[in-house]
């Protein structure tokens, strides 16, 4: 009889586990955010295409056909077009050299998968989605408020997400999915990067660790 392979999970798998795991993580802890509460979906939600590919295996023609819609309706509303990668700005940090600047839209515009106040795609919703978790109610601070473990921990998360996609590419989420729509529209992507280097704080490395872990063994098993 065959031994079973270890290496046996798609990309697709592989993300699946990572996203079940930082839920499972973020259910550990107490945040102010709820449903309907939705201050934070606006047009600055990156993603890599991999994650754009994911959302696109899961919905339906129709809902697929209605999310393209959506996505192309907003093609003139400001948002946030990242200049590099996750990973970039981490190996570019390491090696000392200035990352270039990032201009971030402070009015953006409405996700365009919001409806009701609610995301149309949340079981699949991106991982920049899920890790916008605030300890206070935005509405009333202005602004999510993370703690620093959260933020290294969403900072693994988002290096680990992106390595799992090599060939990819990472960018806003109505750019992301365009170019998925189309391969010949003109989408300012920037390319997905190995880790070479994490962005976790010494004082953070042994709470993080079995989280480190369990990523790795879920990267070890991609076919
Ligand atoms: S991040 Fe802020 S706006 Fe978004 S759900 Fe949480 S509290 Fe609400
Ligand atoms: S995809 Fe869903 S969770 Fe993410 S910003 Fe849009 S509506 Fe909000």
């Amino acid at each position: 009889m065959n031994r079973p392979s270890k290496r046996n999970l798609s990309q697709i798998d592989a993300l699946s586990r990572i996203y079940r795991l930082y839920d499972d993580y973020i259910d550990s802890f107490s945040h102010a955010c709820r449903k309907y509460c939705a201050d934070c979906c606006t047009t600055n939600v990156t993603l890599t295409t991999l994650e754009a590919r994911y959302i696109h295996a899961f919905l339906g023609e129709k809902q697929r056909a209605a999310l393209s819609g959506g996505m192309h309706s907003r093609i003139q509303t400001p948002r946030f077009q990242p200049a590099m990668s996750t990973n970039c700005h981490a190996r570019l940090c390491a090696e000392g050299k200035a990352p270039p600047e990032e201009h971030v839209p402070a009015d953006p515009g409405t996700c365009p998968l919001l409806e009701a106040e609610a995301c149309t795609i949340y079981p699949v919703r991106p991982f920049a989605c899920r890790c916008m978790l605030s300890t206070a109610v935005c509405r009333h601070t202005g602004e999510a408020r993370i703690d620093e473990f959260t933020m290294s921990v969403n900072n693994l998360f988002l290096q680990f997400i992106e390595h799992l996609d090599p060939s990819g590419a990472f960018g806003n989420f109505i750019d992301v999915w365009r170019c998925l729509d189309s391969e010949d529209a003109d989408c300012p992507t920037v390319p997905n990067q190995s880790v070479t280097v994490l962005m976790i704080p010494p004082e953070h490395r042994e709470k993080i660790h079995p989280l480190l872990n369990t990523l790795n063994h879920i990267l070890s098993r991609v076919e």
